[in-house]
C-alpha cells in the first residue's frame, strides 16, 4: 500500500470479495448466454462477443484497485487520505499526528508542526523527533501495536512537561479495507505539574510553620515539668513565650482557613455596598494600641463622607489590617504610617477608588517585590516570625482584592519606605449595568 517494501495496499478480504463479485457476474452472464445459444435465440459468435464485453466490465474494479500502488507510490496517504480524517486531525485541540503502520507521517495538525517542526509529510517520524522517550514509545508501539505513553521535558524555549500517547488505530480505506495506523497526541502537562508543585510546597511550608511553634511549646512544657518546676520566675517567663507561640499558631491556622475560603469563592464578586471610609477608620482605631507600642503615628487622609464600593466588609477589614499592621511592624523606624483614599474620576482615566498605605521605614529591596504576595514569602523570615507574622498576609490581601475586581500595587524605594496601594472599581448597583 504505502511504498515499495510495504505490503499490498488493499486488504486481502476486500480483494477476495471483489474477485468473488466479478466471478459471479461472469458466471451468470456465461450461463445466460449459453442458454440463449442453446435455444437458438443468439448466434454463438455474438454470444462470445457479448460474454467478453461483460467479463471485461466485471474486471474493471479489480483492475482499478490493482493499479492503486502505482499512483500512491511514495505515501500511504492514497488510502487513508480521507478528507474527514484530515479534518479531524486538523481540528484536534492538541498537537496530533497520524502515522502509517511503519511510522511515516500521514497527517499532522498545526500544533504538532509547532512543537516538532522537523516532522515532514510522508517521512518517518522517528527521524524527526529528538526526545529519547518519544522515540522509545513510538518504536514500542510499532513493534507491539500496543498503546504507549511517555512523559518528557522540553527545555526550550521554556521548560514544559509534555505527555505523549501513541495509540494504534485502524483507519478504513477508500476501498473498504482497513489500514493500521498510529495516532500520536501530545498534551502539555505544565500547568498541572506547577499546580502539583505549588500544592506540595504549600503543604511543606504550612507544616513547617506549624511545627516551629509546636516544637517551642513542647520544649517549654518539658522545661516546666523538669528543671524549671520550682522556679516561679522562669515559669512566668516561659508561660509568656508559650502564650505568644500559641497565638502565632492560632493566627497561622486563621490565615490558612481564610485563604482557602477566599480561594473557594475567588470567582464570585461580592455585591454588597460597603463604605470604605468607615472600614478604614475602624481598622485605624483598632490598631492605635499597636501603633503606640511601636512608637508610630498613623495619619489618615480620608474624605469626610462615605465612599462606596461593592465588597465584603470582613474581607476588606482583613486586607487593611494586614497592610497597616505591616507598616507598623516593618516600617516602625519611620515613625509614621499614612493611610489615604483618593477617587479617580472618569476624566482622569479609569474611574477607581485607591487606598494607599505608606510607611517611611527601611522599604523593600527590588528583587523581593515581585514575590511578596507568594504564600510564606518573607524578605527576612526571622524578622517576620519575631513580629508574629505568618507570611500569608499579603497573599491573602491579593486574593481578596482580586475577588473584588481590584489590584494590589507595591512600590518601594529601598531605604525610603514602602507604599501598598489597593485599587477598586467604584460602586455600581445592578441597575447601573
Ligand atoms: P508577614 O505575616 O510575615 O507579615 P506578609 O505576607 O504580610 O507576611 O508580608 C510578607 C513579607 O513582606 C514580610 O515578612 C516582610 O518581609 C515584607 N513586608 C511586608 N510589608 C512590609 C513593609 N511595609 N515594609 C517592609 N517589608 C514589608
Amino acid at each position: 500500500m504505502t511504498v515499495d517494501a510495504s505490503p499490498p495496499p488493499f486488504s486481502k478480504p476486500y480483494w477476495l470479495q471483489q474477485l468473488r463479485r466479478s466471478s459471479l457476474v461472469i458466471l451468470v452472464a456465461g450461463i445466460s448466454l449459453a442458454t440463449l445459444v442453446l435455444m437458438h435465440d443468439l448466434k454463438l459468435s455474438s454470444a462470445v462477443l457479448v460474454f467478453f464485453c461483460i467479463a471485461g466490465v466485471a474486471m474493471v474494479p479489480l483492475q482499478m484497485q490493482a493499479n492503486m500502488p502505482a499512483r500512491g507510490a511514495g505515501g500511504g496517504e492514497q488510502i487513508t487520505e480521507g478528507m474527514a480524517v484530515r479534518a479531524v486531525i486538523a481540528a484536534m485541540p492538541e498537537p496530533t499526528v497520524l502515522l502509517d503502520r511503519v511510522g511515516r507521517v500521514l497527517h499532522l495538525n498545526a500544533q504538532a508542526a509547532q512543537i516538532a517542526p522537523a516532522l515532514r509529510h510522508r517521512e518517518l517520524a522517528l527521524f524527526a523527533l529528538r526526545s529519547p522517550e518519544i522515540i522509545a514509545a513510538l518504536r514500542d508501539a510499532i513493534a507491539t501495536r500496543e498503546p504507549q505513553r511517555a512523559t518528557y521535558v522540553e527545555r526550550v524555549p521554556v521548560e514544559r512537561w509534555m505527555e505523549l500517547a501513541v495509540t494504534p488505530l485502524q483507519v478504513p480505506t477508500e476501498f473498504g479495507g482497513i489500514d493500521n495506523c498510529f495516532l500520536m497526541t501530545f498534551r502539555d502537562q505544565t500547568p498541572l505539574r506547577r499546580a502539583e508543585e505549588m500544592r506540595a510546597d504549600f503543604v511543606a511550608n504550612a507544616s513547617h510553620e506549624l511545627r516551629t511553634p509546636l516544637a517551642a511549646l513542647s520544649g517549654f512544657i518539658d522545661t516546666l515539668q523538669g528543671p524549671a518546676r520550682d522556679d516561679p520566675k522562669a515559669r512566668e517567663r516561659f508561660l509568656g513565650i508559650m502564650h505568644a507561640q500559641a497565638t502565632r499558631m492560632a493566627r497561622l491556622i486563621d490565615d490558612l482557613l481564610s485563604l482557602s475560603r477566599v480561594e473557594l469563592s475567588a470567582h464570585v464578586r461580592p455585591e454588597a455596598r460597603v463604605d470604605l471610609v468607615a472600614i478604614l477608620r475602624q481598622v485605624v482605631d483598632g490598631l492605635e494600641v499597636l501603633a503606640g507600642e511601636r512608637g508610630v503615628v498613623i495619619e489618615t487622609q480620608l474624605p469626610e463622607g462615605p465612599v462606596f464600593i461593592s465588597g465584603d466588609t470582613e474581607e476588606l477589614l482583613r486586607v487593611f489590617e494586614n497592610l497597616i499592621e505591616n507598616g507598623l511592624k516593618y516600617g516602625a523606624s519611620g515613625g509614621r504610617v499614612t493611610v489615604s483614599l483618593t477617587q479617580v474620576s472618569p476624566d482622569e482615566g479609569t474611574p477607581e477608588v485607591r487606598v494607599a498605605v505608606r510607611d517611611y521605614g527601611p522599604g523593600i529591596a527590588p528583587e523581593h517585590l515581585p514575590r511578596l504576595t507568594e504564600r510564606f514569602y518573607r524578605t527576612d523570615v526571622g524578622d517576620s516570625r519575631a513580629q508574629g507574622g505568618t507570611g500569608l498576609g499579603l497573599s491573602l490581601a491579593k486574593h481578596i482584592v482580586s475577588r473584588h475586581g481590584g489590584r494590589l500595587l507595591i512600590e518601594s524605594v529601598f531605604g525610603k519606605g514602602a507604599t501598598f496601594t489597593v485599587c477598586f472599581p467604584p460602586f455600581k448597583s445592578r441597575t447601573d449595568t
